[in-house]
C-alpha cells in the first residue's frame, strides 16, 4: 500500500561547486546532521534576504517568485538527505539527529508561510503589469499566493501568531505519531510447532531465541503467515498484533492532532480539515469524494458478496464446520488455498520466477526501451555515498548522454528501517540561478525478503509489483522536465500522485513483459504462459472485498476529518465503518489508525489510491492497445504526463495524454466487475 513519501520542496549541498551535479552526500556522524541542516537554513535565509531587498519598483516574476521557487529547491536538496536518515540510518543516533533535522526543516517551513514581506513581495509581483508572464509562472504565482492563504495570511496579526503556535503543535505531534508507528517494537514470539505448515527454508531465516522464534512485524515476517499458515490460531495472533501496533499511547496521540487539525481549518474559515486539504487536490472537497465512494460502492459490494460467499465456503469445505464465519485473518489465507485449488497458482512456485536481481533488470530494460534512458550503476562508499552495504546507487542518463538524475534502492529490511515500501523524491529538478540545472534524486525504499546464503531474494508478485509501483514514482521525480522545483516531477495534485505509479503495475502482468523481468532463480526459464494466463484469471479474485477494505481506510480517514471539532472516538468510527463498508465484523482489542501512516501526510486524502487508480487503468489501456514496449507510447507520456510534473492540472493533463475526457471504464473492467471475464482479455 503505502506510500510515496515526498519531501515536498528540495535541494542543496554544503558547497555548491561549478562542476557536475551530485546528489547530497550521506552525513557521516549525528553532528554533522545538525550541522548540515543548519547551513542549509543559513543559506536559504540568505537568499530569501536577498529577494526582500529589492526594491519595490524593480520587482520582478524572475525576481522574486523564480528566486523563491529556486531557493526552496535548493533548501530540499541542502537538507532532505539528513532528513531521510531518520527512516534509512542503521544507527539509532542518526535516526534521532536526523528527526530533529526534519523538525528543524517543518519548523522552518512554518516560519516561511509566516513570512509577511515576502507575501507582501508576491503581492507587489501580482499587481504589477510592467513584465508578461506565461501559464506556468502565472501558475507558480497563484500557487504561492494561495499557499500564504492557506497558511494564514489573510489574518489579523494575533489570530496569525496563534495559527502558528498551532502548526508547530500540529508537526511536533504528527512526528510524535509518526515516530511511535515506525520504532514500534511488536514482536510475537511462538513456538517452532506453532509454525508448523511454514516452509523450512522461510523457519530457518526466523530469530530463534532459546527455542521460541521471535516475528516481527516486518512484511517478509506477517505475509507469508497470513497467505500460508494454515494455523488460524497463529494468523490470528499475527493479525492481531499488527492492529494493535503503536499502542493505545498512539490512537491518543492521533486523537489530539485531529482535535488540532480542526482548530487550524477552522481558523482559515473552512468547515472542517477535509475541506482545508482538498481544496488543494483534483476532488476540490470532501463531498465530490463522497460521491466518488457512492457511486463506486454498489458496484463493490455487489462482487464483495459473491467473494465473500466463495471464502466462507472454503473455509468450512476446509474446517468441516458448517457454522463456520469468515475472519479477517482467513482472508488472504482462503484466497491462497482458491488460487491454489481453481487457479493453480501457489504463490511460493511463483516467487521462483522472481529473483530480485531478475526483476531489477527486467525493470530497468523495459525502462530503457520505453523512455529511451540507461541506468549505469555507481559505486558508493557506506557511509558517504550510501547509508547501508545493501543499497544501491544509479544515474540516469537521457538517449542524447544528458544526464537526467540519480537514485539509490535500498529494498531489504534490518531494524530501526521504515517499514513499508516508499519513493522519497530527495531532490527536484530546478534551474539555478548561474543557469545549471539541478538534478532530481530519488530513493526507493522498499522491505524485500532478503538474500540468504544459500538463496537469492525472491520476490511474490505482489512484491514485484510493489516494485515497479515505487518505480512508477521514482520516474515520475527522474524525468521531470521543467525547471521549476514547486511542479518538479510528483509535484501534482495528490490525489493523482498514484496515477503514475500504479499504472507502471500494469507492466507485471503483461505477456510481452514478463519475459523480460522473469526468470526461473534455477532454470532461468520465464514464467510459464500458462501460469500466467492462471494469474490473470485469478487476479479479479476477492476484488470486491478487497475494494472494500479500501474504502473502509479511505472513509475512515475522511470521517475522522470531517468532524468541525475534531473531538472523535477513533477506535469507534473505525469500527463502525468497517461494519457499514465491509463483509467483516470489527474486532474487539484492535486499533488499527495507530499504525494507520497515512493519516500524517495524506490526511482525509486516502481515498487518492482509488482515486488515481481510476486514471491509471485510463491511462494504461493506451498502452494496452500500442505495446507495452512502444517506444512512441512511451515519449507520449513522458512528455505529456511524467515530465510535466505539476506544470499543469492533472484534469489538463490527462486531456492532453488521451486526446479525450477520462473514464471510469478500464478501472471498472479492471476489477472483474462488469462484466466478470473482461479483464482476463485485455491485460
Ligand atoms: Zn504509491
Amino acid at each position: 500500500m503505502r506510500a510515496f513519501a515526498v519531501a515536498v520542496f528540495a535541494l542543496s549541498l554544503a558547497v555548491v561547486t561549478a562542476t557536475a551535479w551530485a546528489a547530497p552526500r550521506v552525513p557521516e556522524t549525528p553532528a554533522m546532521i545538525g550541522a548540515q541542516m543548519q547551513r542549509g537554513i543559513d543559506r536559504a535565509n540568505a537568499s530569501i534576504d536577498i529577494i526582500l531587498a529589492i526594491p519595490e519598483d524593480r520587482r520582478t516574476w524572475g525576481n522574486t517568485v523564480a528566486a523563491l521557487d529556486r531557493t526552496l529547491g535548493t533548501f530540499d536538496a541542502d537538507t532532505s538527505m539528513v532528513q531521510f536518515m531518520a527512516y534509512t540510518h542503521p544507527d539509532v543516533a542518526m535516526r534521532t539527529a536526523a528527526r530533529g533535522a526534519e523538525q528543524a526543516w517543518n519548523e522552518w517551513m512554518v516560519d516561511l508561510g509566516k513570512n509577511e514581506s515576502l507575501y507582501k513581495a508576491l503581492v507587489t509581483v501580482d499587481k504589477s503589469h510592467n513584465h508578461v508572464i506565461d501559464c506556468e509562472q502565472t501558475r507558480l504565482l497563484e500557487h504561492m499566493l494561495r499557499d500564504y492563504r492557506r497558511s494564514g495570511m489573510a489574518l489579523p496579526a494575533d489570530q496569525r501568531a496563534q495559527l502558528a503556535d498551532l502548526e508547530r503543535e500540529i508537526n511536533k505531534t504528527t512526528q510524535a505519531f509518526d515516530s511511535a508507528i515506525n520504532d514500534d517494537p511488536t514482536i510475537v514470539s511462538v513456538t517452532r510447532d506453532e509454525l508448523d505448515g511454514m516452509p523450512e527454508a522461510w523457519i530457518d531465516t526466523r530469530t530463534n531465541a532459546d527455542g521460541l522464534y521471535l516475528l516481527g512485524m516486518d512484511y517478509p515476517t506477517i505475509v507469508p503467515i497470513l497467505d500460508n499458515s494454515p494455523n488460524a490460531a497463529l494468523r490470528q495472533k499475527i493479525w492481531m498484533a499488527r492492529k494493535r501496533r503503536g499502542g493505545k499511547e498512539n490512537v491518543r496521540t492521533l486523537e489530539k492532532l485531529l482535535g488540532l487539525r480542526a482548530q487550524q481549518a477552522a481558523m482559515l474559515g473552512y468547515d472542517h480539515p477535509a475541506d482545508f486539504e482538498n481544496e488543494v487536490r483534483m476532488s476540490g472537497s470532501a463531498e465530490r469524494v463522497q460521491q466518488f465512494y457512492e457511486v463506486l460502492r454498489p458496484m463493490l459490494h455487489k462482487k464483495a458478496l459473491l467473494d465473500h460467499a466463495m471464502l466462507t465456503q472454503a473455509k468450512r469445505d476446509a474446517t468441516d464446520d458448517d457454522n463456520a464465519t469468515l475472519k479477517p485473518w482467513d482472508f488472504s489465507y482462503y484466497m491462497e488455498q482458491i488460487k491454489q485449488r481453481d487457479f493453480n497458482v501457489d504463490g511460493n512456485v511463483v516467487r521462483e520466477y522472481f529473483p530480485m536481481t531478475k526483476v531489477r533488470d527486467g525493470l530497468f530494460e523495459i525502462v530503457e526501451r520505453l523512455y529511451g534512458v540507461k541506468m549505469v550503476p555507481k559505486n558508493g562508499i557506506v557511509g558517504k555515498d550510501i547509508w547501508h552495504e545493501d543499497v544501491e546507487w544509479f544515474d540516469v542518463v537521457d538517449g542524447d548522454g544528458e544526464l537526467l538524475g540519480e537514485f539509490f534502492m535500498d529494498l531489504y529490511p534490518r531494524e530501526g528501517k521504515y517499514g513499508h515500501a516508499a519513493q522519497w523524491g530527495l531532490v527536484p529538478r530546478v534551474r539555478l540561478a548561474d543557469g545549471r540545472m539541478q538534478k532530481p534524486v530519488a530513493a526507493l525504499v522498499c522491505n524485500f525478503p532478503a538474500p540468504t546464503d544459500n538463496m537469492p531474494s525472491l520476490l511474490s508478485h505482489d512484491q514485484t509489483e510493489t516494485f515497479f509501483h515505487e518505480f512508477g514514482h521514482g520516474l515520475h521525480t527522474l524525468l521531470a522536465q521543467g525547471e521549476m522545483a514547486r511542479f518538479s516531477g510528483t509535484g501534482v495534485e495528490r490525489d493523482f500522485v498514484e496515477a503514475p505509479s500504479q499504472m507502471f503495475e500494469a507492466w507485471v502482468w503483461s505477456p510481452q513483459t514478463l519475459p523480460l523481468l522473469s526468470g526461473h532463480y534455477e532454470t532461468h526459464e520465464p514464467l510459464p504462459t500458462d501460469l500466467l494466463e492462471r494469474m490473470i484469471s485469478a487476479k479479479t479474485l476477492g476484488s470486491g472485498m478487497m475494494n472494500e477494505t479500501q474504502v473502509h481506510y479511505g472513509l475512515t480517514d475522511l470521517t475522522y476529518h470531517l468532524d468541525p471539532e475534531g473531538d472523535l472516538d477513533t477506535t469507534q468510527v473505525g469500527k463502525d465503518m468497517l461494519a457499514e463498508t465491509t463483509m467483516f465484523e470489527p474486532v474487539d482489542e484492535t486499533w488499527f489508525q495507530g499504525s494507520f501512516g497515512h493519516l500524517t501526510g495524506y490526511q482525509a486524502g486516502y481515498y487518492g489510491y482509488m482515486w488515481s487508480r481510476v486514471f491509471a487503468e485510463d491511462m494504461a489501456a493506451r498502452f494496452k492497445s500500442l505495446g507495452m514496449l512502444n517506444p512512441e507510447a512511451g515519449a507520449h507520456y513522458r512528455a505529456t504526463v511524467l515530465g510535466q510534473g505539476g506544470s499543469k492540472s492533472a484534469n489538463d493533463m490527462l486531456r492532453d495524454y488521451l486526446g479525450r475526457e477520462p473514464n471510469m471504464d478500464a478501472f471498472i473492467v479492471s476489477l472483474g466487475l462488469e462484466p466478470p471475464q473482461v479483464d482476463a482479455a485485455t491485460n
